[in-house]
């Protein structure tokens, strides 16, 4: 039998093509076929560097049955490709898998490292990069996303979030209220491509920037947020404080809102505090 070949796991481009690496280039020339997650989007990527190599669709609905067929042609010895619309396959983009499949029947999987929106974010965001959390999507839903960020809330490592237009003003607006309104944080839109812009500032001054800006509500974003300090004793204190007064004149839930964003305490830590 012919030795297995290899799945290539190739990072593209997050809006830059002058950030594909010659690797990358290469290995989606020579591979059999390339799967994608969207075979127009990588097809235009693909005919920009004259690169003929057929395309697969692999997507999240068709994930399990297609990464059956896959493996079967890399036992067969051909080595193929994988990519995804941007960035990094896996990193919030189909992949898993696949890559699990083609492990487990024993075929090696090997990296084509490249560029991803976390990364890019958090080497230019100016936070404490030493220990992070990448969480993704944040829940569309807004009481799931708030029981995310509370859950979040005492955690020491910067936290990376990716969000989408359509949220983003919800989104900071809900982290400046369950994470603090004065915590670091930084806002990074359109990494490499013409409007990019870094803004940095409290979770509070960030969201309303963005509420007073709609350009600053449009196209692709990550949200960086500086993990709980060691401040973050004294601010519960005071929130607690505030909280308890706060009470006294308006409805539970806006006083810990209110008191979580001036004192920069997560909301979780003010309710029942009393
Ligand atoms: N696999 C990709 C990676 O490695 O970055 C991420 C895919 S995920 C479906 C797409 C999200 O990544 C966007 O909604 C946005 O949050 C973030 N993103 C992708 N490109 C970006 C860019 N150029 N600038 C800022 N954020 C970006």
């Amino acid at each position: 039998m012919d030795e297995p070949g290899t799945l290539y796991v190739v990072a593209t481009p997050i809006g830059n093509l002058g950030d594909i690496g010659a690797r990358a280039l290469d290995t989606l020339r020579q591979a059999a076929a390339i799967c994608a997650e969207d075979t127009r989007r990588s097809g235009q990527l693909l005919s920009h560097f004259g690169i003929r190599t057929p395309l697969l669709a692999l997507h999240e609905y068709n994930e399990d049955a297609i990464a059956q067929k896959i493996v079967v042609r890399l036992l067969s010895g051909e080595s193929l490709a994988l990519v995804s619309d941007a960035g990094t396959p896996l990193v919030s983009d189909p992949g898993y898998r696949l890559v699990r499949a083609a492990r487990s029947a024993g075929v090696k999987v090997s990296p084509v490292p490249g560029p991803s929106a976390l990364i890019a974010a958090l080497s230019v965001a100016g936070l404490p990069s030493d220990r992070f959390a990448f969480e993704g999507f944040l829940p569309a839903k807004a009481s799931a996303r708030r029981d995310r960020l509370q859950a979040l809330a005492g955690d020491p490592r910067t936290l990376i979030f990716y969000e989408a237009s359509h949220r983003i003003d919800e989104t900071l607006g809900d982290m400046a209220a369950e994470l603090g309104g004065d915590r670091p944080a930084a806002l990074a839109r359109e990494l490499t491509k013409l409007f990019e812009t870094v803004l940095d500032g409290t979770l509070a001054e960030l969201s309303a920037r963005v509420r007073s800006d709609p350009d600053q509500r449009k196209g692709e974003f990550v949200v960086l947020v500086q993990g709980a300090g060691e401040d973050a004793d004294a601010k519960v204190a005071e929130g607690r404080r505030l909280y308890a007064k706060l009470k006294e004149h308006l409805p539970p839930s806006t006083a810990a809102k209110l008191a979580a964003e001036l004192s920069g305490a997560p909301r979780k830590a003010l309710y029942g505090s009393e």
